[in-house]
């Protein structure tokens, strides 16, 4: 059995530039995106790549994942046998509390590398797909619109039809130029509006009303997380489907959310859930309850994305499209071939073992800031 253990896991932390800056609310605007890459070697000679692409919301950043894989998570998993996933993962959840980001990392080098040694694509490992290529919704969120205006007309041309629109961090007139601009633009749109919680409950209602004038297919969390409460008076005020991201994190979390009415519509990330298990549990609780689900991202590369759309193919619940976008429309360079981008506004699962994904060695060495 020796010869599945875990011998040695490389970390390295990496800052990618990313073609224009974005502003996903709190007023802070990116111009590089900073993850962890990590790769799991095993004693026979298989390896297994993951990515954590922390979000300070949520509490991490890429150094604070980079610490917890150093001096806990990697020292736990050492001599661990690779082929135990569900019991690598219960050793990290008793390593340390938090840190979903790693641990879903982490997780996903084991379905890498369970997937190499089997000859199989990890979706296939999750019970064989569903759908091969997955709708792609574009997030709208340069605080240059009309630069946005003009990448979100490119793209529609090619045959996207899915936007989100980042709002709820200018006013609520601005925001309402902005979806009044982009419907005219665009005909036959799939508009979504994402407020990542930039909304005060007690304001939240008449601006929401306001919104669905432009008729949006979801609204994705108005209020913060810890408003669960006007989440579900909202959820039951408005005809549009209320949308739950940073208030769903777990399959806990997505039990209250079906027992307290405060999500229509779920929010599927790996770096919130901390990997593909929970994702899955996470979205079977919403699928019992009728609720569908949504594929996420915080600013995952390629490597974390593969694995998700592996996971998503595979969730007939998963019926709202995803927005992985960030390896073919926001990263300069990602580190990995862009193996995602199917063309015609879809995202497809790669094939091949494992993610499917390969990882540029150069790049990797050319974006990282530390290697451990
Ligand atoms: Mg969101």
């Amino acid at each position: 059995m020796a010869i599945d253990r875990i011998e040695r896991i490389a970390l390295w932390l990496i800052d990618s530039p990313i073609r224009s800056a974005r502003s996903h609310g709190s007023g802070h605007v990116k111009r590089s995106v900073r993850r962890v890459i990590l790769a799991i070697h095993t004693a026979d000679g298989l390896v297994g790549w993951g990515e954590a692409a922390p979000w300070a919301p949520f509490g991490n950043t890429a150094e604070t994942a980079l610490a917890a894989l150093r001096h806990v998570l990697v020292p736990a998993l050492t001599g661990q046998d690779a082929t135990r996933i569900v019991a690598c993962m219960a050793t990290c959840a008793g390593a340390i509390a938090g840190h979903a980001d790693a641990k879903a990392a982490l997780e996903m080098a084991l379905w890498d590398i369970a997937g190499k040694r089997l000859g199989a694509p990890v979706s296939a490992l999750f019970g064989g797909l569903v759908r091969a290529a997955i709708p792609l919704s574009f997030s709208i969120a340069d605080p240059d619109f009309t630069s946005d205006l003009d990448r979100a007309r490119d793209m529609h041309a090619q045959g996207h039809r899915i936007f989100k629109v980042k709002t709820g961090f200018l006013d609520p007139a601005e925001d309402m130029r902005r979806l009044d601009a982009l419907r005219a633009a665009l005909p036959g749109m799939d508009l979504r509006v994402d407020y990542n919680q930039g909304l005060a409950p007690h304001e939240a209602l008449p601006v929401l009303r306001e919104v669905e004038r432009v008729a949006p297919t979801f609204i994705e969390q108005p209020v913060p997380r810890g408003q669960e409460a006007s989440l579900a008076r909202l959820a039951a005020a408005l005809d549009t489907p209320v949308l739950a991201d940073e208030s769903v994190t777990s399959p806990e979390e997505m039990l209250r959310a079906v027992r307290e009415g405060f999500a229509d519509a779920v929010s599927i990330k790996l770096m919130k859930s901390g990997g593909l298990l929970a994702a899955r549990a996470i979205d079977a609780i919403a699928a019992a309850a009728g609720v569908p689900s949504y594929g996420g991202t915080l600013w995952e590369g390629g490597i974390a994305l593969a694995a998700a759309a592996h996971l998503l193919g595979t969730l007939p619940n998963c019926t709202l499209g995803c927005e992985f976008y960030m390896p073919s429309y926001a990263l300069v360079r990602d580190i990995v071939p862009d193996v995602l981008l199917a063309g015609g506004g879809m995202v497809q699962v790669p094939g091949g073992p494992g993610l499917g994904v390969s990882v540029d060695m150069e790049l990797l060495a050319g974006q990282a800031l530390e290697s451990l």
